[in-house]
């Protein structure tokens, strides 16, 4: 008899997810079977299921990309695992590992990638399958609940701040305080950066006070360029995870000349285009980068500051059964930090 697990599952773009029993993946040659504990529900997952994003995501769809689990079996051909691990699967599912970006350590834009949650079955289920190759190692008495939004906010923040080129001593500000935005705060403080942060809603910025930001601007209540010029005379760099397109407008205004913006936010859809002062890029040399979740060496970087206390995420953990409410709350703005779906 097949055996069976829980799982969340959406079958049509825009409509909410089902609980169902699906049956127990079986894990390929150089795969990990993992036994799931924690889900972090991040933003992309959002844009999945609402479809913003080209090409769509594949259907029907396990979504969930912030995965703390441990390796329940091995597929064939893999070494160095042992049954019982603590392993975490980040977005980044697989890379073709021959193209010139894999090449030159640039797998994170790799044409030829998989996406956990997107193209491949996610963690939103007692169990998911993963390359071995992609997985990464946690430390075995590490929080999986708090661990688990490293595997994408972790990353992909870590990564964009180095995108920045900011060095320690000089300001970041942080556009966009949610999931990914409150844990930026923390690795720029551990870079040793000084952090402003801007949202548009007092709880997130409360949350950005305690976490060591030292300016907090009001995007609603004020004009959050002409206050970041103001308050710190402009932000040697900025990092967008924010999901309106006007913060990603807002942030090179935010900027001093020869600042450095970095986007991770992705608004897609109809949204997914921006207005801009060219005078501005050009007279003042300002860079826009883009930044795309983080290598493999990128994440064990990033769950290494998180093992070592520097970096952690302020969580609620949710039952696989309130999956659709959190989306609902997400789409509102109301979350602080990060929702993590408690699987084990
Ligand atoms: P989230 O919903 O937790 O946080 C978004 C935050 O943006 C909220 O705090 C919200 O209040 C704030 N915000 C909304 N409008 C704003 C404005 N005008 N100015 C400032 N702040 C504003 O989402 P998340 O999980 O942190 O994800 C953020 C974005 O990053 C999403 O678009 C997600 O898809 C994307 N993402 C990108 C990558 C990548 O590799 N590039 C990786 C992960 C997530
Ligand atoms: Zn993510
Ligand atoms: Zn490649």
């Amino acid at each position: 008899m097949t055996a069976m697990m829980k799982a969340a599952v959406l079958h049509a773009l825009k409509t909410p997810l089902k609980i169902e029993q699906v049956p127990v993946p079986e894990p390929g040659p150089g795969d990990l079977l993992i036994k799931v504990t924690a889900c972090g529900i991040c933003h992309s997952d959002l844009h999945a299921v609402d479809g913003d994003w080209t090409p769509p995501p594949v259907i029907p769809l396990i979504p969930g990309h912030e995965v703390a689990g441990r390796v329940a079996k091995l597929g064939s051909g893999v070494t160095g695992f042992s049954i019982g691990d603590h392993v975490g699967v980040p977005w980044m599912y697989s890379a073709c590992g021959t193209c010139e970006f894999c090449l030159a350590g640039m797998e994170t834009i790799c044409k030829s990638a998989e996406a956990t949650g997107y193209s491949k079955p996610g963690g939103y289920a007692e169990y998911m399958v993963a390359p071995a190759a992609f997985v990464g190692r946690l430390p075995d008495d590490a929080d999986p609940y708090a661990l688990a939004p490293i595997l994408c906010a972790g990353v992909t923040t870590y990564r964009g701040l180095k995108r920045t080129g900011a060095r320690p001593g000089q300001w970041v500000t942080i556009v966009g305080v949610g999931g990914l935005g409150h844990i930026a705060i923390q690795y720029a403080k551990a870079m040793g950066l000084r952090v402003a942060a801007v949202d548009v809603s007092n709880d997130k910025l409360e949350l950005a006070k305690s976490l060591g930001a030292e300016v907090v601007v009001n995007g609603a209540e004020t004009d959050a360029p002409a206050a970041i010029q103001e308050k710190i005379g402009g932000s040697h760099a900025a990092v967008v995870t924010a999901v309106a397109t006007k913060a990603f407008e807002q942030a090179i205004l935010m900027l001093r000349p020869a600042g450095t913006v970095v986007y991770i936010g992705l608004p897609g859809g109809k949204s997914d285009e921006i207005r801009t002062t060219i005078s501005a890029i050009t007279n003042w040399e300002l860079s826009v980068r883009g930044s795309n979740v983080g290598t493999r060496q990128d994440l064990n970087e990033a769950i290494d500051f998180a093992a070592r206390g520097l970096v952690k995420a302020t969580i609620r953990t949710v039952g696989l059964d309130e999956i659709n409410g959190v989306f609902d709350e997400m789409r509102k703005g109301r979350i602080v930090g990060r929702a993590v779906l408690k699987l084990a």
